[in-house]
């Protein structure tokens, strides 16, 4: 048995099959099947370690129909780490060799060779932006089969240059300084989110903070772990802890990237502990130091909707809930299904669309019943879910991030 092998079944011994997770599971609420169930999961997981049963197809298709949302792990009350079991699992499918196909080559080769590439993916998606502008994506639309024509309506606008500026190596507080923090700005989040992160640094220098850039930084590999591929997702974290080094609190404003960066301390013990501690969300963060009030009103409907990988993975629910009732005109409105994830998981809206329709489904018939002006989502992810589901079903709310809201509160 292989150390990973031991520490799979170690983990899955924790499951003492009580079955309070399973009303919480996406894919166990769309089949109603128990091997598509957390539980059910966590035997199959179990009985491969065991050596009762092979790592075979079956158990592969299962571990990669999981969302990885981890909402079973916050409804275990058994401690079940479910989201560290299934990264271990998705590495073992993958070095049996039983993750293989087109879809899987593709998703491997973006990941490896375009995402952690800052000028590739800068100009992967400056060509995806001149197409969009050309009219030609509309063109691929209509001759494409069914598999790329949803990957295409997954497709955001692609901002022109200027949203896409680098950052300052150090911006100044403005008013009296509270402090100073370090900024992590994402592999996606600047080509395609470049305004969010401008957000994110103009509200925390309006509350006082200097924030820094750290060169050197980049993708935090959690995409790269969430598809079995273990070892360059430890390289990048590894890249991580030198280039963020010596900061006591680091911000980031992307759910899956803040899960990944405190994951690190499993994926690298001994190295990644300090990394990991001065990781904040940064919702988290300013709720923590205490928001200065914004004065500029916003009168809207919200509704807040919780990533997966920052309420379940960091636990991190209240506090941007507490930001967004602190902008003045906001009224904050409850929906069906806060906590239940969107669908987008990583790479899963491309590399299992069947699934992530019908998850999305129920998460947009919830908004929709509430009826807000603009939900606030603080997720890459999420937001280009959340913006296609509604582009698809013409619902008219905008999708934001919660910092644009907040740089609004405060302009
Ligand atoms: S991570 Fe999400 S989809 Fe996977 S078993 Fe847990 S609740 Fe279900
Ligand atoms: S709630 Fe926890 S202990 Fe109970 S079945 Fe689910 S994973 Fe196992």
């Amino acid at each position: 048995m292989t150390l990973r092998q031991a520490e799979i079944l170690e983990r899955t011994l924790d499951c003492v099959h009580c079955g309070l997770c399973l009303s919480s599971c996406p894919t166990y609420r769309e089949t109603g099947r128990e091997p598509s169930s957390p539980r059910g999961r966590i035997y199959l997981f179990r009985g491969v370690a065991e050596g009762r049963i092979g790592l075979d197809a079956d158990v592969a298709s299962e571990a990669h129909l999981c969302l990885g949302c981890r909402a079973c792990e916050t409804a275990c009350p058994s401690g079940v780490e479910y989201g560290r079991l299934l990264e271990l699992v998705r590495a073992d499918v993958a070095d049996a060799g039983r993750r293989s196909g087109a879809v899987a080559r593709f998703e491997r080769l973006l990941l490896r060779r375009v995402v952690p590439h800052p000028r590739r993916l800068r100009a992967l998606l400056g060509l995806l932006g001149l197409a969009q502008r050309l009219g030609l994506e509309r063109l691929a639309r209509r001759v494409s089969p069914a598999g790329l024509r949803h990957a295409l309506d997954l497709l955001p606008q692609v901002p022109r240059g200027a949203q896409c500026q680098p950052l300052p190596a150090r911006v100044p507080a403005q008013g009296e300084r509270r402090g100073s923090v370090g900024f992590f700005v994402g592999c996606v989040m600047p080509h395609l989110f470049g305004d969010v992160n401008a957000a994110t640094v103009r509200v925390l220098t309006a509350n006082g903070f200097d924030v820094e850039v750290p060169p050197n930084q980049g993708c935090c590999g959690a995409l790269h772990a969430h598809a079995g591929d273990e070892t360059f997702a430890h390289e990048l974290a590894r890249k991580n802890v030198a280039a963020l080094a010596g900061l006591d609190a680091v911000i980031v404003n992307s759910a899956g990237c803040g899960a990944a960066l405190r994951d690190a301390a499993h994926w690298l013990p001994g190295v990644a502990e300090s990394l990991a501690a001065s990781i904040r969300d940064v919702s988290e963060f300013l709720a923590e130091v205490g928001l200065r009030a914004p004065r500029a009103r916003l009168d809207l409907r919200v509704c807040y909707d919780d990533p997966c990988h920052l309420v379940h993975g960091q636990g991190v629910a209240a506090a941007p809930r507490e930001l967004l009732r602190a902008i003045p005109g906001v009224t904050l409105v409850d929906h069906a299904e806060p906590g239940a994830c969107c669908g987008a998981a990583g790479t899963y809206n491309l590399t299992q669309p069947a699934m992530s329709n019908a998850v999305l489904a129920r998460k947009l018939d919830a908004l929709e019943a509430a009826a807000p002006d603009v939900v606030a989502t603080g997720n890459p992810g999420c937001l280009l879910q959340l913006r296609a589901g509604a582009r698809s079903r013409g619902l008219d709310f905008r999708v934001e991030h919660p910092m644009a809201l907040l740089d609004a509160a405060y302009a």
